[in-house]
């Protein structure tokens, strides 16, 4: 059976998350894993989650296509911001965003890639809800926006 429904973290919050890891670490041998490694932690804590809420349908694919849209002006800002570490911020945010992208085919194809991954990464996002998950995304959301506009502060001091 297809699971297609909004079962994970916004990816706007995995994007963040990424482009801090990029501004952050220097060897992408490290970088990669740990941008991978942040996406798994980052389902696995309480986070926003809408119950039934199906891709293929018209809302929910509204609703990811949005958040798609939103990850992907992430990073073309964090690469335009901080052009010194473009290739850094671009391997972070893809590390992060990964995970989800195997969801890609299961929208569009009507196709399974994710195997005993995907069981994985669905069975760790046990705790998706709208409250308090919108809470806890937004704080997480705002802190990595912090990290981000210091580090832009810190790049023209
Ligand atoms: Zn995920």
């Amino acid at each position: 059976m297809l699971r297609i429904i909004l079962e994970l973290m916004l990816l706007t919050n995995h994007s963040l998350t990424g482009v801090v890891l990029g501004l952050t670490v220097d060897d992408p041998a490290i970088l990669v894993p740990a941008a991978i490694g942040s996406h798994l932690i980052l389902d696995a804590t309480p986070h926003f989650g809408i119950p039934k809420l199906n891709f293929r349908r018209p809302k929910g694919f509204i609703i990811g296509s949005v958040d798609f849209g939103i990850s992907l002006c992430v990073l073309i800002i964090a690469i335009i911001a901080f052009p010194g570490r473009r290739g850094l911020v671009a391997l972070g945010w893809l590390g992060a965003v990964s995970p989800d992208l195997l969801y890609l085919p299961e929208i569009f194809l009507k196709k399974r890639i994710s195997g005993k991954f995907g069981d994985f990464h669905s069975w760790i996002q046990w705790s998706e809800t709208i409250w308090p998950g919108v809470l806890t995304d937004a704080a997480w959301g705002i802190l990595m926006i912090v990290v981000i506009l210091e580090r832009l502060g810190s790049c023209y001091t």
